[in-house]
């Protein structure tokens, strides 16, 4: 193995757990190993620190494994994170829940690597050098573990371009996904297309969020603003809303929506689908003079990263404000910001912003985090990136 030698002073964060170590980090590399290799890392003193990931294409040059010099990085070690990922989310998967998250990278221990139960397939995102290496393994472990139908790749994020990989779809083990996988969640029917949805297929960290905003929709005019789906829509549609209109500039999304609406047996009348920009929708519907009681924002991520935040966070402002201004007195803005240069309190002051800008005195009344099957690592905060304020606006 390896030894890849740290820049004096750099110890802190891998002390910390952290499991990321920037290229910038490493004053030497003992030897030539491959991309994806395991290796060793010491302290300038020649003192172990950490097992992990090599790869001089990526800025984060190590992904850090294991920080107990006598455990072996085998074949075994991989199998046991992930049964014990698998395992922790038998909570979520039952009855009313066929679809969650299995895996999911860095916070389940194996950096790179997300795995996606739809029903009875798998899809998997390699976005890791290392991670493909150890694939064969990880796939066998899954197979063993949940014998699903199949197990699709759909490692077509641009990440993996950071790691010098090629963009991959294709069945990794069994069947290749029917063209639509029907799918549970929250009780609530989806057909989820694996192959061609955005993301793997769907947004499957929204679920206790839909569930949450749902519980207000009784009785409610309903605006579900970036709908995709229909995951918040139909939540509010099954707790009894009044109706509810659907916005997404996506037009396979939008026509999804629609049939997901029939596949459980929501009543049409009750819904309008969309297919429009959200700001330009926002922006006619207040000259329609429309007021809703509920306004749910789930927009894309605004700031990949820490440097575009003032841009998004004005954005993320004029977004509310215009969310706010078609609210009736005393309604409620269901709010969300998956950025995750955005925090919680950053995002506050963006809202207190939009209230200001709009005229309105807000109430924060709930807020919003990802569920379970997307934990936050301790030693990992940059795991945490879904955040929402349910607020009340006057
Ligand atoms: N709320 C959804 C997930 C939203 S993901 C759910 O519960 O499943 C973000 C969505 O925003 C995508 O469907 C994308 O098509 C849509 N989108 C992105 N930019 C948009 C814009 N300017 N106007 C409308 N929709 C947009």
């Amino acid at each position: 193995m390896v030894d890849v030698i740290l820049k004096k002073g750099k110890e802190k964060a891998v002390l910390q757990r952290h499991p990321w170590l920037f290229s910038g980090a490493i004053e030497t590399v003992k030897g030539k190993p491959a991309n994806g290799d395991i290796v060793r890392l010491l302290n300038d003193k020649g003192d172990f620190m950490a097992y992990g990931f090599y790869n001089d294409q990526s800025r984060v040059a190590l992904r850090l494994l294991e920080w107990d010099q006598n455990v072996a990085i085998d074949e075994d070690w991989f199998r046991k994170k992930v049964a014990l990922a698998v395992s922790s989310r038998s909570n979520i998967l039952g009855d009313k829940n066929d679809t969650c998250r299995l895996i999911f990278s860095e916070a389940d221990y194996l950096p790179g690597l997300i795995v996606d139960k739809y029903a009875d397939y798998l899809a998997v995102q390699v976005l890791t050098a290392g991670i493909e290496k150890m694939l064969p393994v990880i796939i066998d472990e899954l197979q063993r573990l949940l014998n699903p139908e199949g197990i699709f790749d759909k490692s077509d994020a641009s990440s993996r371009a950071h790691e010098g990989l090629q963009t991959i779809n294709k069945v990794l083990a069994g069947k290749h996904p029917t063209e639509i996988v029907k799918v549970l969640e929250n009780n609530i029917n989806y057909g989820i297309n694996i192959a061609e949805g955005q993301k793997s297929g769907f947004y499957c960290d929204q679920r206790d969020n839909r569930h949450i905003v749902a519980l207000h929709a009784k009785g409610k005019k309903v605006l579900d603003c970036f709908s995709y789906t229909g995951g918040f829509t139909l939540n509010c549609l099954q707790n009894g809303a009044e109706s509810v209109t659907s916005v997404d500039s996506s037009a396979l999304a939008i026509e999804t929506l629609r049939t997901h609406i029939q596949l459980n047996g929501f009543n049409a009348s009750q819904t309008t689908a969309i297919q429009s920009d959200v700001n330009k929708q926002l922006r006619l519907l207040r000259e329609q003079g429309e007021k809703f009681d509920l306004v749910i924002l789930d927009p894309p991520k605004y700031a990949p990263s820490r440097s575009s935040l003032n841009k998004a966070s004005r954005a993320y402002k004029d977004l509310n404000r215009m969310g706010m201004l078609l609210l009736s007195s005393g309604g409620l803005l269901a709010t969300f910001s998956c950025s995750g240069a955005m925090d919680i309190d950053t995002f506050k002051q963006v809202l207190a912003w939009a209230a200001l800008d709009a005229g309105k005195e807000v109430q924060f009344i709930y807020q919003f985090c990802q569920p379970e099957d997307h934990p936050v690592r301790a030693s990992f905060p940059e795991g945490e990136y879904l955040k929402g304020l349910l607020c009340r606006v006057y």
